[in-house]
């Protein structure tokens, strides 16, 4: 029987992640999980419930009536496609604080092995090489410096028309790294066996060439082994 492969992509908020997971998953025919996407979606509902991350009994029994699917990269809450609400201001400010709670983490951990599904997966998040796909065949952990990062934040915001000045962009960044990489439970670190690409100074053309020669090094490096 054919071992699908897993390859993961951690890395902050801005490093590119998301851009370089859907392009060379697109190009090497994998399938692409958001696992942000996830994390974002539970708190929009959490949102529009007004439930604060502070009432974690309250979200312990909201999350019994959530119902989240994943389908041609687009994004379901209880049936409404939420793949663009997803993306607010209000969701980036307060993802941190629902991602952090032990019990929106355990009940998230099923549903991405679950996504899975046996097929060629590229996982891209904070904690998909250390925590969901720790067996993963290739982890790669995208980092760029802060600034950087919240360029290419507030340029993606501003296609989108998104009202929001540079500087709360950045300030969002800061926030998120801090409590993303300072969490008790899976904090944004690279896997012990993660390959650290820097992309301060790439362009995204750049870095899919990179990881699309890492993988393809990979696969070839294996069916040598397997000689
Ligand atoms: O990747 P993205 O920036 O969309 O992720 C939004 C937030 O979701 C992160 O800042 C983090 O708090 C949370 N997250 C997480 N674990 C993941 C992916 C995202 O905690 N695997």
């Amino acid at each position: 029987m054919k071992k699908c492969k897993i390859i993961t992509i951690d890395g902050p908020a801005g490093s590119g992640k998301s851009s370089v997971a859907k392009r060379v998953a697109r190009e090497l025919g994998f399938v692409y999980l958001d696992s942000g996407a996830i994390y974002r979606a539970v708190t929009l509902f959490l949102l529009q419930r007004s439930v604060s991350p502070n009432d974690v009994s309250k979200i312990e029994e909201c999350l019994k009536d959530l119902d989240l699917e994943v389908k041609d990269q687009q994004i379901y809450v209880n049936g409404e496609n939420v793949t663009e609400a997803i993306r607010s201001p209000q969701v980036d400010e307060m993802v941190s604080l629902y991602s952090a709670l032990p019990v929106i983490r355990s009940s998230l951990l099923a549903l991405q092995r679950e996504l899975q599904d046996c097929q060629d997966l590229i996982a891209e998040g904070r904690d998909m090489g250390t925590v969901v796909f720790p067996d993963a065949d290739l982890k790669i952990f995208l980092k760029a410096d802060a600034k950087t990062r919240a360029i290419r934040r507030w340029k993606e915001l501003m296609e989108r028309e998104v009202d929001i000045s540079f500087d709360d962009v950045y300030y969002q960044i800061i926030q998120r790294d801090e409590k993303d990489s300072n969490r008790e439970l899976s904090p944004l670190i690279p896997a012990e066996d993660a390959i650290i690409l820097d992309t301060s100074d790439l362009t995204l053309d750049e870095v899919v060439e990179r990881v699309i020669k890492l993988v393809k090094d990979h696969i070839e490096q294996v069916k040598r082994c397997d000689a």
